[in-house]
């Protein structure tokens, strides 16, 4: 059994707590595209909105986020829809920033191993979700959590975000073994990004109700209103409704291995 980590608000993941799932656009963009992504996904039954305000992008001419405008967006949203923030540290100058916004702080898959970041937010009060990196072993992004944890902050929740191997026709690989795996190595919850992991929009929802059925605490899934005008990750990005979709698909899937989803009472 993993460790309960409260997230806020009394949401609790892992430690058999509901499933937890996260939603939202890769980057915020503008006032009404994360205000209306964030309706949208509160009304399907997700309990955490995501929305990058820092991005790292692997070139340096494409968009790289709103930064502080961004910030200011997601707390607006949360705001209006009482969903928690979670949101993407890039580095320690912007970590107090960002942790005055958001309820959660991502760890990027390429910053698993910023020690100087994990020893940051090891000292700071707020919860992390480590991804795990490109071509991270288990053990090595175990290790990375150890930072965070060693600094005395115990809200650490791990995200399994598909690796880099030998096949291009996706865009990572979801080691979907990582979720029963890393249950037998250590009691931090465990997360699973499977827009990230297989990067087709219409490969998500199988991997969504793959990993519930894997025994995940909960799901990071990118979400737009316009995924093919979207400013980065629209080819993996599900719709409004199709999000909505895949929430209703998920209920039984949760059911069928002794869960249930994670919402937010009315
Ligand atoms: C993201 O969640 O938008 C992101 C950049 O993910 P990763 O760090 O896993 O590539
Ligand atoms: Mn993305």
């Amino acid at each position: 059994m993993s460790r309960l980590v409260e997230l806020g608000r009394g949401l609790g993941v892992g430690g058999g707590a509901p499933v937890a799932v996260a939603a939202g656009p890769c980057s915020v963009e503008s006032r009404a595209q994360i205000m209306a992504t964030a309706a949208s996904v509160a009304a399907s039954g997700a309990v955490l909105l995501r929305g990058g305000a820092w991005k790292p992008r692997t070139s340096p001419r494409d968009f790289q986020g709103l930064r502080a405008e961004g910030l200011t967006l997601l707390s607006e949203a949360r705001e209006a829809t009482g969903l928690l923030v979670v949101t993407e540290v890039m580095d320690v100058e912007t970590a107090e920033l960002i942790a005055e916004h958001a309820d959660v702080l991502q760890v990027g898959a390429r910053n698993m191993q910023n020690f100087s970041l994990l020893r940051a937010l090891g000292r700071m009060r707020k919860p992390v979700l480590l991804k795990r990196g490109l071509s991270a072993t288990l053990r090595e992004w175990l290790a990375a959590a150890e930072y965070v944890l060693a600094g005395g902050n115990d809200r650490v929740v791990l995200c399994e975000r598909g690796i880099r191997t030998f096949e291009p026709a996706t865009r990572n690989t979801l080691d979907l073994s990582a979720v029963p795996v890393l249950r037998e190595m250590t009691d931090l919850p465990v997360f699973v990004d499977p827009s990230h992991g297989v990067g087709i929009r219409s490969c998500v929802p199988a991997m969504c109700l793959a990993a519930v059925a894997a025994g995940a605490d909960g799901l990071l899934v990118e979400v737009h209103p316009a995924p093919d005008e979207a400013l980065s990750d629209g080819a993996q990005s599900l719709t409004l409704d199709g999000f909505g979709d895949v929430m209703r698909r998920l209920s039984p899937v949760a059911e069928a291995v002794g869960r249930s989803l994670a919402a937010w009472k009315k």
